[in-house]
Parts: C-alpha cells; sequence; structure tokens
C-alpha cells in the first residue's frame, strides 16, 4: 500500500498553467482507498478543473495503475482523446504517475503526493520506484523521478558530472536520471519545465505527520512492524 494525499488546488493549478486540455488517468487501487483516486474522486475533481476553465477530454480509470502492462493496455484503448489533450492529470501515487509517463508521450502531472508512513514500503510490480518524499516533483520532470533515479536525490538538475557516455558520475553503468529528464521533456516539447528552478524539498514531510499517525494505514504498519 503506498499512501498518498491530494496536492492543493493552487499547485495541481499551477502546474497546469499552460495546459488548456487535460486528459485524467486514476488509479483504483491504493489511491481510491485514500480518497485520492477512483472514479469518484477523479469525476469531482473534473467538475472543479471545469470551472477552472480547463476542458478534459476525457477519463480512465485503471485498477492498478502501478501495473504497466495494465496501464499500457488500458491507455492504448484511449488514444483519441489523449491524443486531443495536452496533458495527462494523474491520480495516484508516484509510480503511476511515473508508469503513465513511461506508456505515454505526453506530460504527466501528479494530483498527489505519496506521503511516507516510516519507513514501511508498498509492493509494486514495476521498476519505478518511489520514495514516498511527500512533495511530489513528477509534474516538472516529465514523469522521472529525480528523487529515486537520481544518485543524490537532486531536485534540481543536472549537477555537471554526467558521463560523456550518460552515465552518472556516482556509479558506472548507471544512467544519469538528469540526462533522461531532459532527454524526456525534450521529446515532450516541454523543455521550460527543465528551466524552472524547484524549491528545496521539504524534509520534514518525510516523518509520518500527526494526522497520518491517527489513521487505519499507520496502525496496520505498525501492527506488521511489530509481527516482523
Ligand atoms: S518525487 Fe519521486 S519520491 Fe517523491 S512522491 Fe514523486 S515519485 Fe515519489
Ligand atoms: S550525474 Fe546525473 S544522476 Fe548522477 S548525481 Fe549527477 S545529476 Fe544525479
Amino acid at each position: 500500500m503506498l499512501v498518498s494525499e491530494m496536492k492543493p488546488d493552487e499547485e495541481i493549478l499551477d502546474m497546469l498553467e499552460m495546459v488548456h486540455s487535460i486528459y485524467l488517468v486514476g488509479c483504483n487501487g491504493c489511491a481510491e482507498v485514500c480518497k485520492t483516486g477512483g472514479a469518484k474522486a477523479v469525476a469531482a475533481y473534473r467538475k472543479f478543473l471545469e470551472t477552472q476553465d480547463k476542458e478534459v477530454s476525457g477519463i480512465c480509470n485503471v485498477d492498478f495503475l502501478c501495473n504497466n502492462v495494465l496501464t499500457g493496455t488500458r491507455l492504448v484503448r484511449e488514444i483519441e482523446p489523449i491524443d486531443r489533450s495536452e496533458a495527462i492529470l494523474v491520480f495516484s501515487c508516484g509510480v503511476g504517475v511515473q508508469v503513465v509517463g513511461a506508456v505515454v508521450d505526453k506530460p504527466v502531472f501528479p494530483a498527489a503526493n505519496t506521503i511516507s508512513m516510516g519507513g514501511h514500503f508498498g509492493l509494486w510490480p514495476g521498476a519505478e520506484k518511489c520514495a514516498q518524499c511527500g512533495n511530489c516533483v513528477l509534474g516538472y520532470t516529465g514523469g522521472i523521478c529525480p528523487v529515486t533515479g537520481c544518485a543524490k536525490s537532486l531536485v534540481n538538475g543536472q549537477c555537471g558530472g554526467t558521463t560523456r557516455g550518460g552515465d552518472c558520475e556516482v556509479e558506472k553503468g548507471r544512467p544519469c536520471a538528469w540526462l533522461q529528464i531532459y532527454e524526456r521533456l525534450k521529446t515532450i516539447d516541454r523543455l521550460d519545465l527543465y528551466r524552472r528552478i524547484l524549491a528545496p524539498q521539504d524534509k520534514s514531510k518525510l516523518m509520518p505527520g500527526v494526522k497520518q499517525r491517527k489513521t487505519l494505514y499507520w496502525a496496520i504498519d505498525q501492527d506488521v512492524k511489530r509481527k516482523e
């Protein structure tokens, strides 16, 4: 289980500043439980976006967005409305957003932040990784996570040490995540996002807050740890 919470509306609208037509993708797995995904939450957000003069070209809810095969086969049937949109807003954890970014050549934006539950990690079938940083920046990085992908977890890259072959300076054979981010933003024609300087990540969000410690997820997590 990956726990997520909605980003503030202002942050989502700021990410979508240059976007008018949007396609919405929701996850019916963990995100639906957290009320950040699922048909009801996505339909409600559609109404909100329409009050903000945005056009929603379509909606698709996938059972487990973290499953790239399942997500790919569902989204391939939505090519026409996705093609009509300028970007995709994804209602899921960071893994789901990364999967959508990997299967569709469109800018992807996260509607939620994936939050830490004190070290207990969820399970998902793909290679995408999320460190539950609580401040998802995938909307500015073409859906590639710099927190888990970059050896230094830089949210403003590159560091300058990338090798001529495109490897990370920290580890031979490891691709530079920021070079991948640059290439992806170039492909989707959003290099303007690369030039944007992001604020340093608020590391206090890595600690589960009081609100989170009162949830059922926290109680289950603590119970799992006691039994380990
Ligand atoms: S930026 Fe990366 S680590 Fe942070 S929530 Fe998004 S996917 Fe997870
Ligand atoms: S070379 Fe790339 S991946 Fe490695 S630390 Fe620098 S920016 Fe991060």
